[in-house]
């Protein structure tokens, strides 16, 4: 079927009141974006609808990138005809034959907001119902749940005709909860927090801490990796690279190694916070489970947090390790996630952290570090770049380079 037009329902948009207009219209530059690639396709976007004139833009190419935007509900490919009884008919035919299996159920439900149309929509519907049995006489009508609804709507401008309808991302358009910074490290969690933040409509940039020589450049990739992974649920994705290897080094070198962890923790945090206030961001996001391991222990929260009053939000906090992991195999980061490189953390975490850290015992060793130049110099030596989606074009152009 060569469909003409995608018809877009809002999610949770249409409770939004006063909002609704920016909720919209974030929304519809999102959908802009993710289909840069389809120049010709002209979107109106109305109060209660989004409407995708593909203009000859192929829907096969389309409809996955709109499954992935969020603040959409579900959306409904749809062909346009004539405002002609005998091509509507025609069209309603047509429709049945490359739908119908046997034994399934069907009905037409019409509307027509266009009312100097020859047909109401209850004539409309035996009308086209009639069509359909001239086809498959042996099909059987029925009105709640039919397996196939053929949705027929005419409007000033023609009548348009559906009868699939796919599920979009659902939450909020991203954008229009304000900027948050994700701490991304090459793990399963923190992609899943960074997805779920996104949901929720916060537009993400991505804050990674690099060690080099002790973490290798697969480790970074790595994690751009999975930057580009959740970056189509954004158009794309601002990675920004720490130094943190002089940090590390200091660390190591002043603080005992019970607190090592405990103290990495709260400079790492220290710094994604002053990141925040130069990108201006509202809030942190992490990929810490409750429990998980040493470093996120309610304790250690209270030991680590101290260093910022900057909300943070922590979206799989309550989850367990087999609920994340359902959310990362969703979105693909999972095979990514588990490929072994060191992270700044394994490398120079101790055999045994203290789980149940003491906030003056950090703050004390801590005493030890020249804090304000240690973060001075790394937040000098930071690396931004965009991330977009993996796509194939890139990798066979930089196998040319
Ligand atoms: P993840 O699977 O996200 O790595 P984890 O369960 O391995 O999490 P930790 O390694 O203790 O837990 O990290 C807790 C959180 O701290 C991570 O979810 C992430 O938000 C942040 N984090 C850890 N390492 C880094 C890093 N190298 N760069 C940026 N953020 C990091
Ligand atoms: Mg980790």
């Amino acid at each position: 079927m060569k469909y003409t037009e995608i018809m877009v329902r809002y999610g949770e948009l249409s409770t939004k009141g006063k909002n609704r207009k920016l909720f919209i219209s974030q929304l519809a530059q999102n959908v802009k974006r993710v289909l840069s690639d389809f120049p010709a396709v002209k979107i109106h976007a109305d109060r209660d609808r989004m409407h995708l004139l593909l203009n000859g833009e192929d829907s096969v190419q389309i409809m996955p990138k709109l499954e992935k935007v969020f603040g959409i509900q579900n959306f409904s490919p749809s062909v346009r005809v004539e405002k002609t009884m005998p091509a509507i008919r025609e069209m309603v035919q047509s429709i049945i034959q490359s739908a119908y299996q046997p034994g399934q159920t069907f009905k037409i439900t019409s509307k027509r907001s266009d009312h100097d149309f020859e047909l109401d929509s209850n004539e409309l519907n035996r009308e086209l119902g009639g069509a359909v049995f001239e086809v498959f006489p042996e099909i059987a009508v029925q009105m709640k749940k039919p397996d196939i609804n053929i949705r027929v709507e005419i409007r000033k401008e023609g009548a348009y005709l559906s009868y699939e309808t796919l599920r979009g991302a659902g939450g909020l358009p991203v954008g229009t909860s304000g900027r948050g910074m994700l701490m991304l490290s090459g793990g399963i969690d923190s992609p899943v927090a960074g997805y779920l933040s996104m949901k929720r409509g916060v537009e993400v940039e991505a804050v990674h801490f690099a060690s080099p020589p002790y973490t290798s450049e697969q480790a970074l990739q790595k994690a751009k990796d999975l930057a580009a992974k959740i970056a189509p649920y954004a158009g794309s994705i601002q990675f920004i690279e720490v130094p943190f290897t002089e940090i590390q080094e200091e660390i190591k070198r002043v603080v005992p190694e019970g607190y090592l962890m405990t103290v990495t923790r709260r400079m790492m945090l220290r710094l994604t916070d002053t990141i925040r206030e130069l990108r201006k961001g509202l809030v942190i996001i992490n990929g810490e489970s409750l429990g998980q391991v040493a470093s996120q222990t309610l304790q250690s929260m209270v030991a680590i947090n101290e260093v910022t009053t900057t909300p943070i939000i922590r979206p799989v906090v309550s989850m367990d390790k087999g609920e994340i992991i359902e959310i990362a195999e969703k979105i693909d980061t999972f095979e990514l996630a588990i490929q072994p490189f060191e992270d700044c953390c394994t490398i120079f975490a101790p055999p045994q952290p203290k789980t149940r850290p003491k906030l003056d015992k950090a703050q004390a060793y801590e005493a030890r570090l020249d804090i304000e130049g240690l973060i001075a110099r790394s937040i000098a030596g930071l690396k931004v770049s965009e991330i977009t989606e993996l796509s194939e074009k890139n990798e066979e152009f930089s196998d040319l380079l």
